[in-house]
């Protein structure tokens, strides 16, 4: 049986377009395997997001040369860097053969058919950035978690991002196509659905018929069955009342909530082409806690954007202590070329960008250490993931706020709700016994 390896980078989106070329792959024959070196097709599905993305890349590929000079491996590059780059990648390495867009993947049966049949032409498979990409299944194996991609591209232009660039405009698919997936996973035992855009809860506008994310959460709401809807990456303008409600209704929608704050300094989120203010995201965040009471909030923050002064750091550290964050995705800024935000001036010295997110950990590490000890006794419930990773004979289960809980348990756990009582809470980990 020939063998097919896919390494994957970056985000949410990947993984689960990983599964779809997976997928694809095991249909047309392929076993699939994490060994590059036994393998006849190996698909890189990259990431762009950071300026260092590239020199990864290069050196995967490099490596991909020598095995393909010994077994004739097919060498594939898909995802934003794939896009990015389109047939340049090929004249920069000869060695690859197949150059395709996410909304692509699709077309592997054609692109490999036609490298099979003449290894000597590569080829580039980058157009229709703005469609939405045909619908591929994508098993994630696991039975308990299934993501589905409700919209592809971004219309939102940060300073900082290159995926509107790369990923195209906003393209949401159908309700009923939505739904459809949804039944499947659910029937197949999953019980919890990741929604994934890359502003997931801007989904519907370009559709134009009215739909939008409250109404798809409401219809996937309705559903039988006991299971968790998650949802990534959300942005803090495109919360709407009527959103914010069907979320408080629906105790299946899981009680944590991603706002990306960025900054908590108006006049960088003002550079930042965020499309709201210190103020505002504050009312957002004291909405949801006041509406949704126990919810768990989380965040991503960048420090040292260019022209980020000390006073506008405070501003955010002043947004972490009151919106009390339960975690948080903290980076320095760093350049990402092709973005409005690598052309400013006021770039900020690698020392203050350091010293800025060390003070930042500081203040969201004890935040995120009260926000755990906070359960200490409490009983909640879980959802069963399976054995812990490190230690074997403990289960791992996620509470609907996003907190990971480790308990003695049977594997056949795995996959459903059970419910935990605390004993001890450490910052990142819950430790428990099952009820
Ligand atoms: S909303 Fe997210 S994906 Fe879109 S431009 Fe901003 S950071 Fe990038």
């Amino acid at each position: 049986m020939k063998q097919a390896a896919i390494l994957t980078y970056g985000c949410q989106m990947n993984v689960n377009e990983s599964a779809k070329i997976k997928n694809i792959l095991e249909k047309m024959g392929y076993g699939i395997t994490e060994d590059i070196y036994a393998s006849d097709v190996v698909f890189l599905n990259t990431c762009t997001v950071r300026e260092g993305a590239a020199a990864q890349i290069y050196g995967k590929i490099g490596e991909l040369k020598s095995i393909k000079r010994d077994r004739g491996t097919i060498i594939g590059v898909t995802g934003c860097f794939a896009q990015e780059q389109g047939a340049e990648l090929i004249r920069r390495f000869p060695a690859v053969d197949i150059v395709m867009g996410n909304q692509n993947i699709g077309q592997i049966p054609d692109l490999l058919t036609s490298i099979l049949k003449d290894r000597k032409n590569p080829v580039v498979a980058i157009q229709d950035e703005n469609r939405l990409p045909g619908e591929t299944e994508a098993d994630f194996g696991d039975g308990v978690s299934a993501s589905i991609a409700i919209s592809y591209g971004c219309d939102n232009f940060c300073a900082y991002c290159i995926v509107p660039y790369v990923r195209g405009r906003e393209r949401s698919v159908p309700v009923k196509s939505i739904l459809k997936t949804a039944e499947d996973y659910l029937r197949k035992g999953c019980k919890e659905i990741l929604l994934l855009g890359q502003n997931v809860n801007s989904y519907g506008k370009d559709l134009g018929d009215g739909t939008n994310f409250a109404g798809l959460l409401k219809a996937l709401g309705r559903l039988p069955g006991e299971f968790l809807i998650r949802f990534v990456s959300p942005h803090p303008r495109d919360f709407t009342p009527e959103l914010m409600d069907v979320i408080a209704a629906d105790e299946k929608i899981a009680r944590c909530i991603h706002l990306p704050l960025q900054s908590g300094s108006t006049r960088i989120l003002k550079r930042m082409n965020r499309g709201y203010g210190k103020e505002e995201y504050l009312a957002l965040a004291t909405a949801f806690r006041q509406k949704i009471p126990g919810i768990a909030l989380t965040t991503d923050i960048i420090v040292g954007f260019p022209g980020e002064e000390e006073e506008d750091f405070l501003d955010t550290l002043d947004v972490v202590q009151k919106a009390a964050f339960d975690n948080a995705f903290m980076f320095m800024y760093s350049v990402r070329r092709g973005t409005r935000a690598a052309e400013m001036d006021g770039q900020i010295e690698e020392e203050i960008k350091k010293e800025r997110l060390r003070r930042l950990m500081d203040v969201q590490n004890r935040l995120s250490k009260k926000s755990s000890e906070a359960y200490q006794g409490k009983m909640v419930k879980v959802l069963v993931e399976g054995p812990s990773k490190k230690n074997k004979a403990m289960q791992t289960g996620r509470t609907s706020t996003n907190k990971i809980v480790l308990f003695a348990g049977s594997e056949d756990l795995k996959g459903r709700f059970v419910n935990i009582h605390i004993q001890t809470c450490k910052t990142w980990t819950l430790y428990g016994n099952i009820t």
